[in-house]
């Protein structure tokens, strides 16, 4: 097992790997033991395949267990509120420990019902999907609004994020995509050699459980390093926006849940990349083929559809246009695209993609 530390408003450590529960009756005894409540809340989806695997490990204490729907879904006003509900009816208080047992979309509404249970109590992330090496490191929280998605948010970090990589085996294909497409995000911003290396993989189901794991470190180590210059996203962490103007526009306009946050954030990617006029844009554009991303997507989708919501995007502002570029591997910019250009860049990209 790997740990790694983030230092951000308090320090922690991210541990990943077979046996990170372990953690439980060692390390983190005596967070655990100084609750006066434990309460795990758990993607619905997770707790059927994991729930057991995980109370297995927290015998020594006696724990609540509440379940929210998988997925996007949960990050409604109406899940926060019932957490809220279930906290104060298990008479929860300030000195209560919340664990967040699911993909990303759990951590982020756990994270945010830990912000904000009386003024903030201590959670711990327990993630359960590849994509969430990046959403469990960093303390965004958020939950959706009609008009917008993670509109409704704070910034919290947990007390530690347990990262039990065993429990990735039962993801979907479409999941593991997804994840994926995160981590060779991280590859573009910060590492040439790393990101000719998940170029080369052509099917992620022949990964060994080791060769993921590495993949995952050095995700959490590029998305750690960024967290500790900069928690509140002042500066270097827009970077990690890298591919996402275009993916928030994809999302927003085919409607949540029809597309993965990482299919739409490849094919952000892949239009940064041409605006970037990068090297690597067709050896992008195969990998993501031959990994079945929908590429196909944006020949059906015009433009002038996603336009509004680019212009929405947090990066932007009075309606100009703004991107994550690349000078290259490992250099990421912000810079202005004027409609003009980045209509032109859609249609090329379209063309190429065949
Ligand atoms: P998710 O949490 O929606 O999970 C995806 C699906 O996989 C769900 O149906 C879930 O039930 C299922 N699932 C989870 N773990 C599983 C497992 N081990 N086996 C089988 N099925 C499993 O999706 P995600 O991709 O993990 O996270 C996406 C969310 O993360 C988005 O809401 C995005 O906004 C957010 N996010 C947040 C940050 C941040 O910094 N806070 C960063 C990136 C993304
Ligand atoms: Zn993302």
């Amino acid at each position: 097992m790997k740990q790694l530390q983030v230092e951000a408003d308090h320090p922690y450590l991210v541990h990943i790997g077979a046996g990170a529960f372990d953690l439980f009756a060692d390390t983190y005894r005596p967070l655990l033991d100084a609750a006066d409540q434990i309460v795990v809340i758990a993607d619905e989806k997770v707790a059927e395949l994991h729930l057991q695997y995980l109370l297995n490990y927290l015998t020594d204490w006696d724990i609540r267990v509440l379940t929210i729907p998988a997925g996007e879904s949960a990050k409604s006003v109406e899940t926060f509120m019932a957490c809220h509900s279930f906290l104060l009816s298990e008479s929860c208080s300030r000195n209560s420990l919340l664990l967040a047992f699911g993909g990303g979309a759990t951590g982020d509404v756990v994270g945010f019902v830990a912000s904000t249970f009386m003024r903030g109590v201590p959670f711990i992330q327990l993630p359960t999907t590849i994509l969430a090496h990046d959403s469990a490191v960093g303390g965004k929280t958020a939950i959706n609004h009609e008009l917008g998605k993670n509109m409704i948010g704070t910034f919290y970090q947990p007390k530690a994020v347990l990262y039990d990589s065993g429990l990735l085996s039962t993801l979907p294909p479409g999941e593991v995509r997804s994840g994926m497409a995160e981590v060779i995000k991280h590859a573009f911003i910060s590492n040439e050699q790393w990101l000719s290396e998940l170029l080369a993989i052509e099917d992620f189901s022949l990964l060994t459980e080791d060769q993921l794991n590495r993949h995952l470190e050095k995700g959490i180590a590029v998305k750690a390093a960024i967290v500790e210059e900069d928690e509140f996203e002042g500066g270097v962490r827009k970077y990690l926006n890298f591919g996402h103007t275009l993916a928030h526009a994809l999302e927003g306009h085919l409607g949540y849940g029809k597309i993965t946050h990482g299919e739409a954030v490849v094919l952000g990617m892949s239009y940064a990349l041409l605006l970037s006029e990068h090297q690597k844009l067709a050896a992008f554009i195969q990998w993501a083929k031959v990994n079945n991303y929908p590429l196909y997507l944006l020949k059906k989708i015009q433009f002038e559809a996603l336009l509004p919501y680019m212009k929405k995007d947090k990066k932007s502002s009075k309606g100009e246009l703004n991107f994550v570029l690349l000078e290259q591997t490992g250099h990421p910019y912000v810079d202005k695209v004027d409609e003009q250009r980045a209509f032109a860049a859609y249609e090329k990209l379209v063309s190429q993609i065949g």
